[in-house]
């Protein structure tokens, strides 16, 4: 099952994990499955992440980044993690507070949408 989380870039829930694992083991439990990745979870082995309102996915923690998601065409862009460095040592600093910033994906428009939005940058609300 962790050949099915660490061989494939895709973004998985649990639901998709399972899938895989009965195509090839199709007596394996639901309920086994889910317990898997709880206890893979609690070791410290895989990690999951929120990309918007679906399920969770699922990720190595060893190949851990950080997701952009775009919330017109649910484009998902990996990225550095490290773009969050400095980001977390001010968050630190400032508030005393330990962000997860991987936790939870960051939304927005990507390149393409952007382009073919036509934002109103002119603060008329008020
Ligand atoms: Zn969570
Ligand atoms: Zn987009
Ligand atoms: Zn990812």
């Amino acid at each position: 099952m962790l050949d099915i989380v660490a061989s494939t870039t895709d973004h998985l829930t649990a639901d998709q994990i399972l899938e895989r694992v009965q195509a090839g083991t199709p007596e394996v439990h639901r309920a086994t499955v889910y317990r898997t990745l709880d206890t893979l979870t609690r070791i410290g082995v895989i990690e999951h992440t929120h990309l918007g309102h679906g399920p969770a996915v699922y990720h190595l923690v060893h190949d851990r980044h950080h997701h952009l998601v775009c919330v017109s065409c649910a484009l998902v862009v990996d990225i550095d993690s490290a773009l969050f460095n400095e980001l977390e040592a001010r968050v630190h600093e400032e508030y005393g507070f330990h962000m997860n910033p991987g936790h939870f994906a960051v939304v927005g428009l990507c390149a393409d949408c952007a382009e073919h939005e036509h934002p109103a940058r002119s603060h008329s609300h008020g």
